[in-house]
């Protein structure tokens, strides 16, 4: 069966085809056209026919998390779109205020334009971004795209076409170049997009480069991605996926470590036979998978089903990695859940399973100075407060050095923060704006040049 396997997406274009959606009520139908105005949507024929229960949508998480929904648009937004459709404006003035939607729905959080892409003899280098001293992230132009477009990832701009949003490169000699100098790097994410919509040969032409000499200092290639949750027939059907199978080997003996960060939302999309499957052909290439989501309203907000993909997790071989806070950005009022709620979610979960899947760390922000680590809510001397530690930082000497915030129920990402004890600054502020204003330099100065 899985031999057979026909790839098909579905996006606005066509999701009206698929019979299942035929079912729906035509004002559900109508709305998810016009929250896909501005944030587009793909799903594909393995997550309409084996992941989303039909008959639970639209409150099915996998439903939710692939189509469009109402509530993604702010009330203003959706009756703007509306209003512009309906009065069959012209189609520059429709552009026009969908781009500035978008540009509301602050499409490029935690300065991953300015502050993240490393600049060398006044060039900015696309396609790669080295935001902690061992990691470089490398944006591969063929691997642009996704499996679904999910509107919570900061990535939402880069399938709309909006000029200046795409991060990429298609200089594998430039990441190269870039990796040979900076002795520091072990190791590269290829991120995207997801990375496996490439082909298998053109992941080979980049990674094979870094398997040889002058790269020793790289010990891990880690690849970003979705589609074991979303099209796990990459690894088992056809030359595709023995292509890419003998390539995570190949990695394997030079000695290398290759590391999927495989995104797994919900314990449903653990739950196939293809799935199961693919997990275990990655695993016997020598590769090791590590999981990572971040906690959503609508989809995951819930102990219970943190625990359960956890230990589904690890009983298949997988290593549970993070939890992650929404990012501010796109449909994050819709997926929103507080820092308080998911450090309640995330320590009920924990207490819940094994050593074996207490590798896991959560919830964490990745934001702009770095990857923050909620550790706890506590209250001293007659203040309740957040501690926080970074488990990364742009300065790698702020991490594991505990902070405090002042406790704020409504808090749901680092911005909505303040410092406890009546401090006026964390310990880290300073250092970081300093970082950021030098980094705004270099990039106005190259946009200048
Ligand atoms: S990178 Fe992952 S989370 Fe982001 S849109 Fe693509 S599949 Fe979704």
């Amino acid at each position: 069966m899985s031999e057979l396997y026909e790839y098909k997406a579905y996006t606005a274009r066509n999701f009206r085809s698929l019979p299942q959606i035929r079912q729906l009520p035509e004002s559900l139908k109508k709305e998810m056209e016009i929250v896909a105005m501005v944030l587009p949507f793909k799903s594909n024929s393995y997550v309409v026919n084996e992941l989303i229960d039909w008959e639970n949508v639209p409150d099915d998480p996998i439903f939710r998390l692939t189509f469009p929904d109402r509530g993604m648009l702010s009330d203003h937004h959706f009756d703007r779109l509306k209003t512009a459709r309906e009065s069959n404006t012209g189609k520059n003035q429709l552009e026009a205020v969908i781009h500035e939607i978008r540009m509301e729905l602050n499409p490029h959080p935690a300065g991953q334009l300015a502050l993240n892409i490393p600049v060398i003899n006044g060039k900015k280098l696309e396609g790669i971004q080295h935001k902690y001293r061992e990691t470089v992230l490398f944006f591969p132009s063929q691997g642009q795209t996704c499996h679904a477009y999910c509107t919570f990832c900061f990535r939402w701009p880069q399938f709309t076409g909006m000029e200046g949003m795409k991060i990429a490169s298609a200089e594998s000699r430039q990441l190269a170049d870039y990796l040979r100098n900076h002795r520091e790097v072990t190791n590269v994410l290829f991120t995207g997009g997801d990375p496996l919509v490439m082909k298998s040969s053109i992941l080979n032409k980049y990674i094979s480069p870094l398997l040889g000499s002058g790269f020793e200092h790289i010990h891990t290639i880690r690849i970003g991605s979705k589609a074991l949750a979303y099209w796990p027939y990459r690894f088992t059907a056809g030359q595709e996926a023995d292509d890419l199978l003998r390539l995570f080997e190949k990695v394997a003996k030079a000695g290398k470590q290759l590391a999927f960060m495989a995104h797994f939302n919900h314990p449903v999309e653990l739950g196939t036979k293809a799935v199961k499957n693919a997990i275990k052909l990655i695993r016997s290439s020598g590769a090791e998978i590590r999981t990572q989501s971040p906690i959503l309203r609508h989809i995951n907000d819930s102990a219970k089903i943190w625990a359960r993909m956890w230990r589904t997790q690890s009983r298949l071989g997988c290593i549970p990695y993070y939890m992650f806070m929404a990012r501010d950005t796109g449909a994050k009022s819709y997926f929103n859940v507080t820092i308080e709620k998911a450090y309640e979610i995330y320590r009920e979960a924990y207490s819940k399973v094994s050593g074996m899947s207490k590798t896991v760390r959560g919830p964490v922000m990745s934001a702009s100075p770095g990857k923050v680590h909620i550790l706890g809510i506590s209250e001293i001397a007659g203040e309740k407060i957040f501690i926080l530690q970074f488990i990364q930082g742009r300065n790698p000497d702020w991490v594991r050095r505990p902070f405090f915030a002042g406790f704020n129920a409504e808090a749901s990402w680092l911005t909505d923060l303040y410092p406890a004890f009546g401090e006026e600054k964390f310990f880290w502020q300073d250092d970081f704006e300093k970082l950021a204003r030098i980094k705004m330099h270099q990039a106005v100065k190259q946009e200048d040049d």
